[in-house]
């Protein structure tokens, strides 16, 4: 009885053991995201790690703390545990050539997480959001917010552009200024500062105190004869939090001077909740719950051998070759619809927005 007792319980443990083994069989993913200073990155890792274990990967996440080399020496670790592959995020989409060479040798694919990863052959799909799209929504938000056409302006605007290292922030200032600039050229919108072009209006690691400061240089040479700021274009809702700081230190936000039409991106909690607040008109809310599933279907399809079909195969060259893309549909978002989009749909907590 003992020993039948005995031989049941070995074969339940093999068996166990078996579907463990069977259930982690898949490999390992490594996960390299740019940083933890924004909401956004770790709900990407967070998804990103529920879709892949759950498909029976392992995996490895690490966050750069928007470090070149921490990122480039946490990619190098995960590819000597030779991974199937690896999802990046890059902190600077032009310094991964080395790594990503030994990647490849080692046999790991690579696919681009949001942001493209730029000159280098070692790059072989690029998951991400329609990012020109994301530019337009911002420049036609703006406008919605200062109610042009039918308000005829002139308006005063100031731009803001995204870190000059990251492919993405191109692609929103050239979406953005597709909407803007004819309205510049005619007169309409005036940038008194003067300064447009991402060589002016970048900025460095999507930094919202380097935003703030500059909006402090913008507002004291140029704003301070009295004339006002009607609108800003800011690609991020942690500029734009800065650029809104800067603005609340000249008075702005009060009976007298009410607040410019400032855009954002990825509804951020505190960005929403300044939404509500009327402080920011808007943001662009791309679903990262989406990106981080049809990434680790794409990866788990061609880890798996398969053959991924309906690829974008123009938009995102890398400077050396294009990479076939995945592109998800970003959404405006602003005070008559941030229920709807970000709340209903789960993305945030009703209680996290009081
Ligand atoms: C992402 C944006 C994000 C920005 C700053 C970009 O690459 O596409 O969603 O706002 O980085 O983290």
């Amino acid at each position: 009885m003992l020993k039948t007792l005995a031989t049941v319980l070995a074969v339940g443990a093999m068996a166990l053991t078996a579907s463990t083994a069977f259930a982690q069989d898949k490999g390992l993913i490594g996960i390299s995201m740019p940083t933890k200073s924004s909401l956004r990155w770790i709900s990407d890792g967070d998804a990103l790690v529920a879709a892949l274990t759950a498909k029976g990967y392992t995996v490895d996440l690490q966050y750069a703390e928007d470090d070149i080399p921490n990122q480039l020496a946490q990619i190098e670790n995960m590819v000597t545990k030779g991974p199937k592959a690896l999802i990046i995020a890059a902190v600077d989409g032009t310094t991964l050539s080395d790594v990503l060479q030994k990647a490849a040798d080692a046999g790991a694919k690579v696919f681009a997480y949001d942001r493209l990863i730029n000159q280098t052959p070692n790059v072989d799909y690029y998951t991400t959001f329609d990012n020109f799209g994301v530019g337009v929504l911002q420049a036609n938000s703006l406008l919605q917010g200062l109610g042009y056409p039918a308000k005829a302006g002139p308006f005063n605007i100031e731009l803001f552009g995204g870190s000059p290292d990251d492919n993405n922030a191109f692609f929103f200032y050239d979406g953005a200024m597709s909407v803007l600039q004819p309205l510049i050229d005619k007169g309409d919108l005036v940038v008194k500062s003067g300064q447009t072009g991402m060589d002016k209006v970048g900025t460095l690691r999507w930094d919202g105190a380097v935003a703030q400061a500059r909006m402090d240089n913008i507002l004291s040479a140029n704003y301070s004869d009295g004339s006002r700021v009607d609108a800003v274009l800011s690609p991020y809702d942690g500029l734009s939090r800065g650029i809104i700081s800067s603005l609340r230190g000249v008075g702005y936000g009060t009976a007298d001077q009410a607040w410019p039409i400032i855009s954002g991106q990825d509804a951020e909690v505190p960005s929403v909740k300044a939404i509500i607040a009327g402080e920011q008109y808007s943001t662009v809310f791309k679903d990262t719950r989406e990106l981080a599933k049809t990434t680790a279907e794409l990866v788990d399809t061609v880890v798996s051998g398969g053959t991924p079909e309906g690829l974008d195969t123009k938009t995102y060259n890398n400077k050396v070759k294009v990479v076939p893309s995945i592109l998800l549909t970003p959404y405006a978002v602003d005070a008559s619809n941030y229920q709807k989009l970000v709340v209903d749909s789960g993305y945030i907590k009703a209680d996290d927005l009081k």
